[in-house]
């Protein structure tokens, strides 16, 4: 319906930081506002406080109206929940009102009545008890960072008999701080700038952002593909205090596999019967030279070949020269090791 009537109603959504034009076009693909400036008339909408309508422009607002049927309040709501939809990737709310003092801009929105499901069967058929409120931050609107108002109702369900809260669809995850829209340019972000670089300038917490990122990868990496892995490497990286979590990577690839938390047989869990499943052929497996890495290869994958890294081997293998020489050294009676002082390294 906005988009066969209403490209013509400007100035609905105030843009932040721009002053002395108002929306003259709303266009929806691409999503953009064209920007006319703004004529010294009383605002008649009511809603746009620091910019004018002209009186044309009113006027075919006036029309718009008159031939759909529409009181103002109708069109101002479906113009504000086109932009939740558009902006913020927010369907099926109805826009209340906009907040823009401060240095935040906030929508109150709340679920239009017919769009309550169930979060347990999906059935329709509940009884919604408003509960709260929850604020939720989005995409910038402008210069401004913008949060939702979001009016939480308690759901009843006629159909299942269970009690559930209303579940935020926008959002990532049912505990998310941030919509969806704003996690995934987070994430994007995340490739060129450091966790507290996107926190300053979303101003959010850097923890919210650590946690988008934490969630993301959780998802992403939920279920790994293990279809045709052959070449397998195991490790095990230090995290702190005596803890250690054991890595698998596909060798061709560089893709993690497999994440178990401490060392040894038992970190690898079920990524046997998992490769298996999976139809993997697994040709090599790279390790150091743990007992319990090797004995777990030789069980689970027989056929494998088990190859020492390069970095291990010569580890081990200047340690061993190491205690030669530090040996060779001891051996030594006075005269020798002052000449060998005096000719060449010593310990
Ligand atoms: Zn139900």
């Amino acid at each position: 319906m906005c988009q066969r009537g209403f490209f013509d109603v400007p100035c609905i959504f105030p843009l932040p930081g721009v002053r002395d034009y108002r929306v003259g076009r709303y266009a929806q693909v691409p999503w953009r506002h064209r920007l006319v400036p703004v004529e010294a008339r009383p605002c008649l909408s009511g809603a746009c406080t620091p910019w004018s309508l002209s009186s044309a422009c009113g006027a075919r607002r006036r029309t718009v109206m008159r031939k759909e049927g529409m009181d103002r309040r109708a069109v101002l709501v479906i113009m504000s929940n086109s932009m939740l939809f558009h902006t913020q990737g927010i369907r099926g709310f109805d826009h209340r009102r906009w907040d823009w003092s401060g240095d935040t801009a906030t929508a109150f929105v709340v679920r239009q009545s017919d769009r309550f499901r169930c979060s347990s069967c999906g059935s329709a058929d509940v009884t919604a008890t408003p509960v709260g409120e929850r604020i939720v931050r989005g995409m910038p609107v402008g210069t401004k960072p913008f949060e939702l108002n979001v009016r939480m109702h308690r759901l009843k369900c006629h159909h299942c008999d269970a009690y559930r809260m209303e579940r935020l669809e926008f959002l990532p995850g049912p505990h998310s701080h941030i919509t969806r829209a704003l996690e995934r340019t987070v994430i994007e972000l995340r490739t060129e700038m450091s966790i507290s670089a996107i926190a300053e300038y979303f101003r959010l917490d850097w923890r919210t952002v650590r946690n988008a990122e934490k969630e993301h990868l959780r998802r992403k990496y939920r279920s790994v593909n293990l279809h045709g892995v052959a070449r397998i490497g195991i490790d095990e990286i230090h995290i702190g205090r005596s803890r250690y979590k054991t890595v698998v990577r596909d060798l061709v690839t560089g893709a993690v596999l497999h994440v178990g938390d401490g060392r040894g047989a038992d970190a690898l869990g079920n990524l046997s019967q998992r490769l298996t499943a999976a139809g993997a052929v697994v040709e090599t497996v790279a390790m150091d030279m743990a007992a319990g890495y090797g004995a777990w290869a030789r069980e689970a994958l027989p056929n494998a070949a088990v190859v020492y890294d390069h970095f291990h081997l010569i580890k081990l293998m200047n340690e061993k020269l190491d205690r030669i020489r530090r040996r060779t050294v001891e051996e030594l009676d006075d005269q020798q090791t002052a000449f060998l002082k005096k000719n060449g390294s010593c310990c």
